[in-house]
């Protein structure tokens, strides 16, 4: 059917009072170019693989041409940045363009960079190629991860330079311009609610939160008091599910603002994300955030909880009781310690629970910050261990992961001699063979993951036109559990020049 045309139609820059989203146009990008598609989420949405290359997918997934019988929006939502209330942010830089549902299964097709919608303020609504491979790549390396996050179907270049305020030998640096078409259930945000309450449209709200249980949490049913809660029960289970996740593969969010917290608990808006590469608790990969630290990796579950707290704050008014609301936040940290508990104890290949476990851990994340220690490595290498080692043996078989090997001697050296003493005696209280409890641990330790530094090889190959590198980390990043001796060189440390790189959020 024709849809008729909206009067108010405008990319102009505005508040958008009594709305969740504005219809938007995305920009025509001047000369689109396809630079990767997963093929996996095409045909996750129901598009075949010989559509992949026609000019219509070009066109459609760079904003050139809109669908027929759809109507491209930007959603707008609040939050709160860096625990300050921000008021109406929105889809500055984002566009939906459709949903489509493909084997009973719903999706929102997202392009981010296609231009200016009402919520940019004062940016232009565009992404740089460096900002749209590193998401691209790193949501479907967490996909095959096993962390919930949107996934990406296809990244562009729109064939536009783009401004960033790099000044480069005092002259304007310009950038190409990218554009990156995501999916996902949807890209509600804890933002979206905040804003309704924040402006008091509680009709809005109620409405709001009703078509997310209807739509996207059909399994809720009860009282609609009893529902809002079991609505925010949710949230907060999936929220936690996603944030153990993060901590068990070493990834740092880096912008938990509550803009960029989905209500499906999923991962969204990768930034200046990055991913632990010596062990540190206080990293963070922001650098806006350096002082603060507020979105560093060891505060990322109270960080969660404290977002958690507005999206609760922003429902409180159709519930209209605090108890049951803090019982469900409470409760977010100490399922979470018990959660973390099992899933750390996993990682060392622990499978049953002992008094002296806690001890472990605690032990552990002491020994790994004596002297840099790689996450990923010294986990992985973790399965190869025997219960019969020595402990000579079996630090022989982790000291891979050391950054500065000359430092592992005297006191530290001592340290981890005593920590894999214990460690090698509760082993032999598992039942579970060697073999078997290797084989569990490599399905929960990645041997890869998306480490900075390999994004800027891309990032620098794709900037000279030369698209292989991409592929090459997709493709790896498929199976980041598996041996694959023919990318044997990505299971490295971090190499020095890449040593105080940290990631961008442009
Ligand atoms: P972020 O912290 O990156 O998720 O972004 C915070 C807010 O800024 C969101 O409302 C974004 O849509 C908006 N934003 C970020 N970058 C741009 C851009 N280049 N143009 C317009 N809006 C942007
Ligand atoms: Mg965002
Ligand atoms: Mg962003």
């Amino acid at each position: 059917a024709e849809l008729p045309a909206d009067p108010n139609e405008t990319n102009e820059v505005r508040q958008v009072s009594k709305a969740l989203f504005s219809y938007v146009n995305p920009t025509k990008p001047s000369n689109p170019k396809l630079i990767h598609v997963s093929k996996e989420v095409a045909e996750l949405v129901g598009i075949a693989e010989d559509e992949i290359q026609s000019d219509a997918f070009l066109n459609v997934f760079s904003g050139k041409e809109i669908l027929p019988e759809t109507r491209p929006y930007a959603m707008c939502y609040a939050g709160h940045q860096f625990g300050n209330w921000a008021g109406q942010l929105g889809d500055g830089r984002a566009i939906n363009l459709t949903e489509v549902e493909h084997n009973n299964d719903f999706f929102t097709l997202q392009l981010k960079g296609a231009g200016k919608t009402p919520y940019s303020r004062t940016a232009d609504g565009l992404a740089v190629l460096r900002s749209s491979v590193r998401e691209y790549l790193c949501a479907e390396a967490m996909y095959h991860l096993g962390v919930p996050t949107t996934r990406s179907l296809s990244l562009m270049l729109s064939g536009d330079e783009v401004l960033r305020d790099i000044l480069y030998n005092g002259n304007p640096a310009y950038e190409k311009g990218a554009i990156v078409c995501r999916v996902a259930p949807s890209f509600i945000r804890f933002g979206s609610f905040e804003m309704l309450t924040a402006r008091n449209e509680l009709k809005n709200l109620k409405d709001f939160v009703e078509y997310n249980i209807k739509h996207y949490f059909p399994e809720i049913k009860g009282e609609p008091k009893e529902q809002y809660l079991q609505f925010f029960k949710t949230v907060a289970d999936k929220t936690r599910e996603m944030i153990l996740h993060w901590q068990r593969v070493g990834f740092v969010h880096g912008v938990m603002n509550t803009d960029n917290m989905s209500v499906h608990g999923i991962t969204i808006d990768y930034g200046p994300y990055g991913w632990l590469e010596n062990y540190d608790p206080n990293w963070t990969p922001n650098t806006t955030d350096s002082q603060n630290r507020r979105y560093r990796f060891g505060n990322q579950p109270q960080i969660a909880q404290w977002n958690l707290y507005q999206l609760a704050n922003a429902l409180y008014p159709l519930i209209n009781e605090a108890e049951p609301l803090e019982k469900i936040l409470e409760s977010f940290i100490t399922d979470f310690e018990s959660d973390y508990k099992t899933m750390f104890l996993s990682k060392l290949g622990i499978f049953t629970l002992s008094k002296n476990d806690d001890k472990i851990i605690n032990a552990l994340e002491t020994v790994l910050q004596l002297s840099e220690t790689d996450m990923t490595i010294f986990f992985r290498n973790l399965s190869t261990i025997q219960k019969t080692d020595s402990i000579g043996n079996a630090i022989e078989k982790i000291k891979y992961s050391f950054y500065i090997p000359e430092e592992i001697s005297g006191d530290i050296l001592d340290s981890w001699k005593k920590w894999f003493n214990v460690y090698l005696e509760r082993l032999k209280t598992e039942a579970l063979s060697d073999e078997k409890r290797s084989e569990k641990m490599n399905v929960i330790n990645p041997k890869y993951v998306l480490r900075n530094y390999m994004s800027q090889l891309a990032i620098d190959a794709a900037d000279e036109g030369d698209y292989s590198l991409i592929d090459e980390l997709y493709l790896l990043l498929q199976k980041p559990y598996d041996q694959q001796p023919e990318y044997e060189k990505w299971f490295a440390k971090r190499p020095d020049w890449a040593r105080s790189k940290v990631g961008c959020s442009m």
